[in-house]
């Protein structure tokens, strides 16, 4: 292990684009995590691969690009992350005002992981002026799935990824594929808009019994818990009814929905999409993705899985 150290901690947005400013023109490169905070072991694998991502610029592994000491100064590779619970992708009727936080915990996460800077604003006042009036939409990949229950949930990802991405100018951004649809809104964000980021996309984590973890899982009920293992099994029992040659998209979506209702869940949507366009499917192909989003009591989860 690493020795850890504490991250610097910035609250305000201008001394975090001058401190992210101040690093590139010295030569080094940075790697992103933007998170909402109340960090589990699924944001430590980001925290971690951001970490690498970093060494590997500083060990001179350009990616093909320019070497990052170019400017004269020894290459560095500058591992950063943003907790911020941003209000404007919270529905009138969701949790904001009871998302969880944990600001010292989420602190210790990121030194063990060897974060070097992490901005958490105080306030979103701080991040967004009184007469805000600038909106980023992906249009096509924001609909359906969370888009079609959660009316303007992108704009506000969307709108803030923007700005984050504006006040660090990461090299590399780094968000995990528990949120499928989110990372194929920044894959388009970052596309149409022209941003120098690379975008990388990790693999779930979850609990040993196959719940993926979220910050939202300390809502369940010592009751709710057991139902929430409905959403990752029933996608397991998908990707193993389409490793037996279980092709046809309805025939998957119907089993799935009826294991998530049998274990009391209320399913919002269960859906096979193309892995990039998002577009549902008829026919499950190879890498095909499943996704369920359902109430366990009043907790939404969400989950994913790619088909063989
Ligand atoms: P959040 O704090 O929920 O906005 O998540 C911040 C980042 O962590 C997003 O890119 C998420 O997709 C990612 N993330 C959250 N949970 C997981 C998980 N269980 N496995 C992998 N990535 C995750």
């Amino acid at each position: 292990m690493s020795p850890v150290s504490r991250p610097e901690l910035v609250t305000d947005p201008s001394v975090w684009q001058a401190r992210c400013r101040a690093d590139r023109e010295a030569g080094a490169r940075l790697v992103l995590v933007p998170t909402m905070g109340y960090l589990h072991e699924g944001h430590a694998t980001l925290l971690r691969e951001a970490r690498r991502r970093a060494d590997a610029f500083s060990a001179g592994e350009s990616g093909g690009r320019e070497p990052s000491g170019a400017r004269g100064g020894a290459p560095r590779g500058v591992a950063v992350a943003t907790i911020f619970v941003n209000p404007t992708q919270f529905g009138p009727a969701e949790d904001l005002s009871r998302y969880p936080r944990d600001l010292e915990g989420d602190l210790a996460m990121c030194a063990a992981a060897g974060i070097d800077r992490v901005l958490a604003p105080a306030d979103p006042r701080q991040v967004y002026a009184p007469a805000h009036e600038t909106w980023i939409t992906v249009e096509r990949v924001s609909q359906g799935l969370c888009g079609a229950s959660r009316p303007g949930h992108f704009r506000g990802v969307a709108t803030i990824v923007a700005k984050l991405f504006n006040l660090s100018c990461p090299d590399v951004a780094i968000f995990g594929e528990k949120d499928f649809q989110q990372l194929a809104v920044i894959r388009a964000l970052v596309r149409d808009l022209s941003y120098a980021v690379e975008i990388v996309g990790m693999p779930i984590v979850r609990e040993p019994d196959g719940l993926a973890r979220s910050s939202r899982n300390v809502y369940l009920s010592a009751a709710d818990r057991p139902k929430a293992l409905s959403l990752s099994r029933a996608l397991f029992a998908a990707r193993d009814e389409a490793a037996r040659g279980t092709r046809d998209g309805a025939a998957l979506r119907a089993q799935s929905r009826a294991a998530l209702e049998a274990a009391g869940a209320r399913v919002d949507y269960v859906e096979i999409v193309h892995p990039e366009t998002l577009a549902p499917v008829d026919h499950a192909e190879a890498g095909s993705v499943m996704l369920v989003a359902a109430y366990i009591g009043t907790t939404r989860l969400i989950d994913n899985v790619r088909l063989p």
